[in-house]
């Protein structure tokens, strides 16, 4: 990998500006603001407390919600600067202000191993319009700067990217390594097979991703409600399910492009099609598919069938590489997560590398407990998606090279 990383620094008495995605979900409650999934900022934990072992003066900066450049308290990092206390068992300096004399001072009287949170930097305008006067003084709070928020790297924005050039160092934090080494380095000559499952709402979301992929893939299992716009192409009945018939043009240009590569494109062989989308539905099958028998008229496909679960549990089981992005039902609704629920238990006994990219998949692969058996689940969804299309990601692209 070319780009430098933390662990090439050395940190001791260094004051360290370290960029991380804390933009954690949160709930009000009799006032109090409470974190009620703190994954993203255990995730970047390990490079914090790298750090701090190293003597750096750890400076974090990172963004929470949209206050569009003013601030508004709604949007206070304060409460962050607490739980992370918590987490490292230490206190947290909290600056109210994200650049200026007031970080200043706090970060003159740090010691080694110290760390400070500085306020949203999104309560400054300058920051999503990557200003390079605000990226200047955020970095003259520093020596090196380090990014590891991974999930803000596809945005060009002063604590993102433009520090950057203000800084003689800007490495990458451990989490930031390892996106890149999953989403990029296990992809460059993957070890085959390598199967791509894709599901998820749109074909539209992914088309970049789809054209990208068919350069390296062998073999691609399409689920979700994406499929449907493929079976309308084929002129398999799709009832009521969710196609994007505005792009029907693109969905045969990728089945052909597939055939001219000769790379396997496969699409459910049965589907759980139901009546009504609730909790407490009862989907049935719709059988093999054919242009003579789809999805039923009126009934919505919202998950895939048995015979795919079969079919696509045994791609999992020969693949060497796997790399899986979208949903194949609508698994937030127990009766339609069978497909998805059974795709990532395979994934887990498979001993392949294993990827999963994108938000929602991310969130299924946990929530079944597989979260841990896989080989790699991204923080990044936008991010990711982007990496995977092949795109340059300007917070990757403004750190130095090795
Ligand atoms: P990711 O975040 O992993 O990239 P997407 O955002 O593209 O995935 O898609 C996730 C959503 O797709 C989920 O909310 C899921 O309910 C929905 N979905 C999956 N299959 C279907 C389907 N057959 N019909 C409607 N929605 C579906
Ligand atoms: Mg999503």
């Amino acid at each position: 990998m070319s780009k430098l990383s933390v662990r090439d620094l050395s940190l001791a008495g260094k004051r360290v500006l370290l960029r991380v995605d804390f933009n954690v979900p949160t709930e009000v409650k009799d006032g109090v603001t409470r974190i009620t999934d703190d994954t993203r900022i255990q995730e970047s934990l390990p490079t914090l407390n790298h750090l701090r072992e190293a003597g750096a003066k750890v400076i974090v900066m990172a963004h929470f919600g949209r206050p569009k450049g003013e601030v508004n308290l709604k949007y206070t990092l304060r409460p962050v600067a607490e739980h992370l206390s918590k987490l490292i068992g230490k206190p947290v300096l909290f600056s109210p202000e994200s650049t200026g004399a007031v970080p200043a001072a706090m970060v003159a009287s740090m010691q080694n191993g110290d760390v400070l949170l500085l306020e949203n930097v999104r309560f400054h305008a300058g920051e999503e319009s990557n200003d390079s006067v605000f990226a200047k003084a955020l970095a003259e709070l520093g020596d090196v700067y380090v990014n590891d928020a991974f999930g803000a790297a596809h945005r060009a924005h002063a604590s993102t990217a433009g520090i950057a050039a203000h800084l003689p160092q800007a490495a990458m934090g451990l989490l930031m390594e390892r996106e890149l080494q999953y989403l990029q380095g296990e992809l460059t000559s993957p070890a085959r097979p390598f199967v791509v499952i894709l599901g998820g709402s749109k074909v539209s979301d992914k088309i970049g991703v789809i054209k990208a992929l068919m350069q390296k893939a062998d073999t691609f299992l399409i689920g979700g409600a994406m499929a449907y716009t493929f079976f309308r192409v084929l002129g398999i009945p799709t009832g009521n399910s969710r196609v994007e018939a505005d792009k029907l043009n693109l969905a045969q240009e990728i089945l052909d492009l597939a055939k001219a590569k000769g790379v396997r494109f496969l699409l459910p062989l049965d589907n759980m099609e139901t009546q009504e989308i609730s909790a407490t539905a009862q989907p049935r099958s719709t059988g093999l598919v054919s242009p003579q028998k789809g999805v039923s008229e009126g009934w919505e496909a919202v998950d895939i069938g048995p015979a795919t679960i079969e079919l696509y549990s045994s791609e999992v089981a020969k693949a060497k590489t796997v790399l899986w992005n979208g949903p194949l039902g609508i698994f937030e609704l127990p009766p339609f997560a069978n497909g998805t629920h059974s795709i990532a238990k395979a994934l887990a006994a498979s001993d392949a590398v294993s990827i999963i990219g994108g938000g929602d998949s991310v969130t299924a692969v946990k929530q079944f407990g597989f979260g841990d058996q896989v080989s790699f689940c991204s923080t990044g969804g936008g991010a990711s998606l982007e990496l995977l299309e092949g795109k340059v990601l300007p917070g990757v692209a403004a750190l130095s090279e090795k």
